[in-house]
């Protein structure tokens, strides 16, 4: 007599979250550690210590405010550059003016 059972077959995948590692899972069990490199953690996901966030904003901070400098320094040098153009062109138009008042005074 032939009989006829059907069986599902469910292969749970696992990848640690630490190595990478990736493994089937035996019989649905949950293994305590990564076969490779025995981290209790390999399921659990990645959280800083309060410490190594808190330097990431401070690291953060300090590189926003270093942008913010650089800006206002350019906008600064660029405003200076401005105000030189502009005080060597009145200087040249005064220069001018006194030639020309010279060669007038030459000529009477
Ligand atoms: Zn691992």
């Amino acid at each position: 007599m032939i009989t006829e059972e059907k069986i599902t077959i469910i292969v749970l995948h696992a990848e640690c979250g630490r190595c990478g590692h990736k493994w089937d899972l035996k019989r649905g069990v949950v293994p305590k550690t990564c076969p490779v490199c025995h981290s209790p953690y390999w399921n659990k996901e990645r959280v800083h210590a309060p410490h190594v966030i808190a330097s990431k904003a401070l690291r953060e901070t300090i590189e926003a405010q270093r942008e913010a400098a650089a800006f206002v320094r350019a906008k600064i040098e660029a405003g200076l550059a401005e105000a030189r153009r502009r005080a060597e062109a009145r200087e040249a138009e005064a220069a001018a003016k006194v030639d020309a008042a010279r060669a007038q005074m030459r000529n009477q």
